[in-house]
């Protein structure tokens, strides 16, 4: 009973008590250099630009997600964390969806020339031979990318032909046979040797259809996760090589895993 009461007052003293959502919360803990607070439909950004959180349209199909997504949008597949990589369901592609102008904002328009002067060399795998890969700065993408990289240098030799040598990183560019922008033209995404990796639109055959593989150790997916990427191998679209910063993703995972070791029910049962 006091429990409930404390909650009670809790409640009653948080602007927002009605409004509280995970994934919002995720996404503004993930950007703390950006983001502000969300309030109703509104993303609040620390300059006070407003966004709007849902554009109010009924159903999406997947390509209407693809294509024309909202803030909220991002947040439909559940992103699964860990080493164990398994078969997604059909168009089960946690981060593939991305609403543009959020990028655009973040990390800066790479057709202006925002993106390049924020870039900063990273040594990729030093130890392997890997070379170096340029990396944005913004929300210290860099130095995640360097922690990223001490912890795969632990990894047994067996693993470097996974990661050397590695397909790039930033590219003003759009996603292939689309007019979207890539992760890529941001500098927060790299993908890792291509010769080891899959992606959907090779695998298509004359039909168009695809079946789905991936020969990318989950160990190395683990590592990019533990410092906020998420990895392109747990998409129903296959990318394995690809990876990229999306912390928001990773944090609401963590906390779905947290609220899931919390209930009493698994407590009792050990
Ligand atoms: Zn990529």
């Amino acid at each position: 009973m006091r429990t409930t009461a404390v909650l009670f007052a809790l409640a009653a003293l948080s602007p927002t008590p009605s409004t509280a959502d995970p994934a919002l919360d995720a996404l503004v803990a993930a950007y703390p250099d950006h983001l502000a607070r969300y309030q109703g439909n509104d993303l609040i950004w620390k300059d006070g630009t407003r966004m709007p959180i849902a554009d109010g349209r009924a159903e999406k199909t997947f390509q209407q997600l693809i294509e024309q997504p909202d803030i909220k949008d991002q947040f439909g597949f559940r992103y699964p964390l860990g080493a164990e990589v398994k078969p997604p369901a059909l168009n089960e592609d946690p981060g593939r969806i991305r609403f543009e102008p959020f990028f655009l904002k973040m990390y800066g328009d790479c057709r202006k020339g925002e993106v390049g002067k924020r870039l900063k060399p990273v040594a990729w795998m030093p130890k392997r031979g890997g070379g170096r890969l340029n990396v944005t700065t913004v929300n210290n993408v860099d130095e995640r990318l360097a922690a990223v990289v001490q912890d795969l240098e632990t990894l047994p030799a067996e693993m470097t032909k996974y990661l050397v040598p590695p397909a790039g990183t930033y590219n003003c560019r759009d996603i292939l046979n689309t007019a979207r922008r890539s992760a890529h033209a941001f500098g927060a995404a790299l993908d890792i040797n291509p010769k080891q990796a899959d992606y959907w639109e090779f695998l298509r055959n004359r039909s168009g259809t695809f079946a789905w593989r991936n020969r990318v150790p989950g160990t190395i997916g683990e590592v990019f996760e533990r410092h906020g990427f998420i990895w392109g191998a747990k998409w129903f679209h296959i990318d394995s090589m690809h990876f990229e910063y999306r912390p928001e993703l990773i944090g609401l995972a963590n906390q779905n895993k947290a609220d899931r070791n919390d209930r009493p029910g698994i407590e009792l049962s050990r």
